[in-house]
């Protein structure tokens, strides 16, 4: 080895333990009173300003169906010494804090709910909910950070939570139990997070080794500990399946919610939605939905702790609109997911398969709108919401068919979700700026290239005509009177070898 490389590794190994990060302490306290008038969260972030110049913050406008989230955000002030609060001169969204030195300071707020009223639902599910008997909030709608603290750098975070009711319990994406919080992270992910607290019926588990807490209110029509053993099998199915199993913490959350009193046409109004976070997922649910569901959701949501989190799609409106990857190729392997745990057998698969996402495809007068048009109309059209996620489930299951034909059974579509994990994860990465290696990667497990393929079939949108489909030997199609392809094992074949 030349001389010259030995400074390089020392070099690297040096900056490895002495790495910078950026501090942030945060003390968040409740402040409520019966009568209903006051319920809000007072908060407070000490961070090192930028010297002699302001700092901005963002205040989050928008997550998930809720909107209008700046109106959550008031009463702003500065503390310690030479600092002023402003407000940005065009945003609304923008706050900001002036100073004269970079000595810390601390901007204090208030959080409050932007909805009346104790029903959750769809609509106000990401607002921050502070009731009497919980909150439920999101740490966007929480934790401001300044603008200038580099997005891709360490975070030295440290969180105190004072004034809870003495009966309460809490749990946060970062620990359960426990009114404080520090942890080191790498980037913002950690804001993308889930802060509960309240009469919440808390649970702990183990899987392979590492804890996993279920936080949990309401009344259900399941056992909680049913729920909870459905949440930790499909925990174990899914770290052994991508191989990833030193995960140290995990936090899952549920809390009921109800359908809109008077629903906006045309939007989406189900028994329950999931939403994947940091180290976490959360659950909201009707007293009507069924345990089948549930199971598939939960699949889903954790499927994303690898696809969306680990695996970045990246941005939904680029070139190659990703939402079709992230979100169906998310359902597909959590169909296989649920089958391969048992939570379903083979007919529950081909059903799902078959008349959920094929037919519903094939017969749908949107299926064919580009994945860009697609985007434009993602959350306020239900017909439209369906796309991406049915047709990245049958570009799935294209490719997991075609993969396996190819390579004679001796891979799958598992087996390039793996090289993607081992391409992305750790790495500021994402599918949408390197959609170059995704097609080459892809490319090589099909021995052909599939960018023509995907240009047609899931940038465009066009369906992917019957007679395209290439088929393992035990697997058969047959086509519907409607022209929709219908999918099965062959007599005789072992469903095992679709399985594995
Ligand atoms: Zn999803």
């Amino acid at each position: 080895m030349p001389l010259f490389r030995i400074p390089v590794f020392l070099f690297l190994l040096f900056s490895f333990l002495t790495a910078r990060a950026q501090t942030l302490h945060y003390t968040i306290t409740r402040d409520f009173s019966d009568d209903g008038k006051k319920s809000l969260l007072d908060v407070t972030v000490k961070f090192y300003p930028k010297a002699e110049d302001t700092t901005w913050f963002e205040l989050p406008t928008q997550m998930n169906w809720s909107e209008d989230l700046v109106r959550c955000f008031r009463n702003f002030r500065v503390e310690g010494k030479g600092g002023r609060y402003t407000r940005h001169p065009r945003y609304r969204h923008i706050v900001g804090v002036i100073s004269q030195s970079a000595e810390p300071l601390t901007l204090r707020y208030e959080v409050w709910p932007n909805f009346k009223g104790e029903a959750v639902t769809l609509q106000n599910s990401s607002s921050p909910i502070l009731q009497k008997d919980y909150l439920h909030i999101h740490g966007r709608c929480l934790f401001l950070t300044p603008l200038h603290y580099e997005i891709n750098d360490f975070y030295d975070v440290s969180i105190d939570w004072l004034n809870l009711p003495k009966r309460w319990t809490i749990q946060t994406s970062y620990n359960s139990g426990q009114y404080h919080q520090s942890f080191r992270a790498y980037s913002l992910d950690w804001r993308n997070s889930l802060c509960v607290a309240g009469d919440f019926r808390i649970y702990k588990g183990e899987v392979l080794g590492k804890p996993v807490y279920f936080a949990i209110r309401g009344k259900w029509v399941f056992d909680d500990q049913t729920l909870f053993d459905v949440i930790l099998k499909t925990i174990e199915t899914q770290r052994l399946l991508w191989n990833d199993t030193d995960i140290p913490y995990y936090s899952v959350t549920m809390i009921p919610f109800v359908r809109p009193e008077k629903p906006t046409p045309g939007i989406w109004t189900g028994d329950y939605l999931g939403l994947g976070k940091y180290n976490s997922f959360a659950v909201y649910a009707t007293d009507g939905c069924l345990l089948d569901n549930l199971i598939y959701l939960f699949n889903h949501e954790m499927m994303h702790d690898w696809i969306g989190l680990k695996i970045n799609p990246g941005d939904y409106d680029s070139e190659a609109a990703p939402r079709w990857f992230a979100e169906g190729f998310t359902e597909y392997l959590a169909l296989r997911n649920c089958w391969k745990a048992g939570f379903f057998d083979r007919e529950d698969f081909f059903k799902r398969l078959n008349k959920e996402n094929f037919e519903e495809h094939y017969t749908n007068r949107m299926s064919e709108i580009s994945a860009h048009d697609a985007e434009q109309c993602f959350y306020y059209d239900q017909e439209c919401e369906h796309v991406p996620y049915r047709r990245g489930f049958i570009l799935a299951f294209y490719f997991d068919c075609a993969i396996r034909k190819n390579s004679n059974n001796e891979y799958d579509l598992h087996d390039f979700m793996l090289n993607l994990l081992e391409y992305y994860q750790n790495s500021d990465r994402s599918v949408d700026e390197t959609f170059d290696f995704f097609t080459e990667t892809l490319g090589e497990f099909l021995g052909e290239d599939p960018t023509p393929f995907l240009n047609t079939h899931a940038i465009e949108g066009k369906r992917i005509p019957p007679e395209k489909f290439v088929l393992p030997d035990y697997l058969q199609m047959t086509v519907s009177t409607k022209g929709v392809p219908q999918f099965s094992i062959k007599a005789g074949a072992d469903e095992a070898d679709f399985l594995k």
